[in-house]
């Protein structure tokens, strides 16, 4: 190794589902929605505003804080956008997870998590979930520098309920940050939580219920401190970090309700549908709360199917990890 090699830092990076582009496939790989996002976004792309792309972006997002803020009864100052949730992630990680002492996520969970603490040399430790893919919340009862989970999960889908306020009633010396890219199917915000929890931030995402995942837009809510905190790391960063189009598009989906309940129910009742399906068909999956299901079948392994299905043309995604190599996420599509 030269020895300008020696102090690069070095990463090994998260690995997102793939993105083919074939007329006949059937994707089903990376949870995107199969509806298309509601119908004023449409409206903007087609009478772009093109003059105003001359000028750089409200840094601070303001027509979208504002939107969100209206949508989840908060205060503007309590809401903080990124470039997609991995943005809104990534700048949290930093900003909140800077202790001596280990961060606490389940073994089982989104894998971007270990790559950032990787990246800004955060100690971790992952928490096994149960035998039915559970959090045990007295797991995170030990010391740690922060606490990190999707609810619901990935890729399991499964929801944790009363667990939530159990870790955040155990941490009151940490930031405890809720990804809940997947809670707009049927599961349960933790929200409300924020009016008692100064040390929460629920992250979300504009990519899987706002079917706007070619945008790049995610967002988060916490406390007044931890936003400004938050912004404080971002404005160290990168200043104009979402486009104008993004910020116009985002407004549009957030405003139109309606659109948003009636194609995230529509993705409930087919997921609904299909568990009944996968069950005849020999597969069995914990109760998923989110838009994908994670299946294994009784006799086929799960890495012959998603050979075969490729073969096919149809999507799904596998991991060769530990506890996980036998079972596919399938995304809920139409
Ligand atoms: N959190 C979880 C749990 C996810 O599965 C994803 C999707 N890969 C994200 C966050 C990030 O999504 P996005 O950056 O598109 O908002």
């Amino acid at each position: 190794m030269k020895t300008w090699e020696e102090n690069v830092r070095k990463v090994t990076p998260y690995t997102p589902g793939e993105q083919p582009n074939r007329p006949q496939m059937i994707k089903l790989n990376t949870n995107e929605n199969p509806y298309p996002p509601a119908p004023g976004v449409a409206e903007v792309l087609r009478h772009p505003d093109e003059d105003a792309l001359r000028r750089y972006p409200d840094p601070a997002a303001s027509v979208l804080v504002n939107a969100l803020a209206e949508n989840y009864h908060v205060k503007p100052e309590q809401v903080f956008v990124g470039v997609g949730s991995d943005d809104v992630l990534a700048m949290a990680f930093m900003t909140f997870f800077n202790s001596e002492k280990p961060i606490l996520f389940p073994d089982v969970t989104y894998s971007f998590y270990d790559v950032w603490a990787d990246l800004y040399r955060i100690p971790y430790h992952t928490c096994a979930l149960d035998e039915n893919w559970h959090m045990n919340p007295e797991d995170y009862k030990q010391p740690n520098g922060g606490v990190i989970f999707p609810n619901p999960n990935a890729p399991t889908g499964v929801e944790e309920s009363q667990a939530i306020e159990e870790i955040l009633q155990a941490n009151p010396d940490v930031v405890v940050i809720v990804d809940e890219a997947y809670v707009d199917f049927g599961g349960t915000s933790a929200l409300p939580l924020l009016k008692k929890y100064e040390n929460l931030l629920v992250v979300q995402t504009f990519s899987k219920s706002r079917a706007m995942a070619g945008m790049r837009i995610g967002f988060c809510i916490g406390n007044e401190k931890l936003i400004h905190y938050l912004n404080d790391v971002k404005f160290s960063f990168n200043s104009y970090t979402m486009n104008l189009p993004s910020q116009v598009m985002g407004v549009e989906a957030v405003r139109d309700d309606a659109y948003f309940k009636a194609t995230t129910a529509k993705i409930v009742a087919t997921r609904e549908r299909i568990k009944k399906e996968l069950n005849e068909l020999g597969f069995t999956f914990p109760d998923s709360k989110a838009n994908f299901i994670f299946a294994s079948h009784k006799e086929v392994p799960a890495e012959e199917l998603f050979r075969a299905l490729r073969e096919a043309d149809i999507y799904v995604r596998h991991w060769n990890k530990p506890r996980i190599a036998n079972s596919l996420r399938i995304t809920v599509g139409t």
